[in-house]
């Protein structure tokens, strides 16, 4: 019953709780100025999970949307009361949820990291042992110029 895994996570204030059932489809390190800029930190923990296995417990949500370098809406979704980053679902990932990896509970980091994405402006203090780096991403295909600001470059 791998399939059943189990994790739960959530907010700094604790009204959202959320629960996710199996293994994530897929995680990486972002360092894109989206994910800083959303974390309010040098990069973001991507763990992708199958929507349907993503289950709102408690708690309510606003939701901000951008559009990205390469034309891909995402919507944040962060929690209305204290703020956190917890979801997003960002449209070049169809019927997927984003979880901002720092949520789980315990913050044991149980979920194995594939690929460091963005490095173009990863932190000079921020080194790790994952192999598969990208200066952008594998589905990198910009069609609009962002800011210095904003694109890190
Ligand atoms: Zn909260
Ligand atoms: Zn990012």
């Amino acid at each position: 019953m791998s399939d059943k895994i189990l994790n739960k996570g959530g907010c700094a204030c604790g009204n959202v709780r959320y629960k996710t059932i199996g293994k994530p489809e897929h995680s990486a390190v972002c360092h894109c100025r989206y994910c800083q800029l959303r974390t309010g930190s040098a990069f973001g923990i991507s763990v992708y999970f199958k929507s349907v296995n993503v289950e709102l417990l408690s708690g309510d949500l606003k939701k901000f949307e951008y559009t990205t370098e390469s034309g891909n809406l995402v919507a944040t979704k962060f929690c209305v009361e204290c703020g956190t980053s917890v979801f997003w679902n960002a449209d070049i990932f169809k019927d997927m949820t984003g979880i901002g990896g720092g949520t789980f509970d315990p913050p044991t980091f149980w979920y194995d990291i594939k690929r460091e994405v963005f490095c173009r402006s990863k932190a000079y203090f921020s080194k790790n042992e994952i192999d598969a780096k990208f200066e952008t991403s594998p589905i990198f295909n910009k069609i609009k110029e962002d800011p210095p600001r904003k694109s890190g470059v």
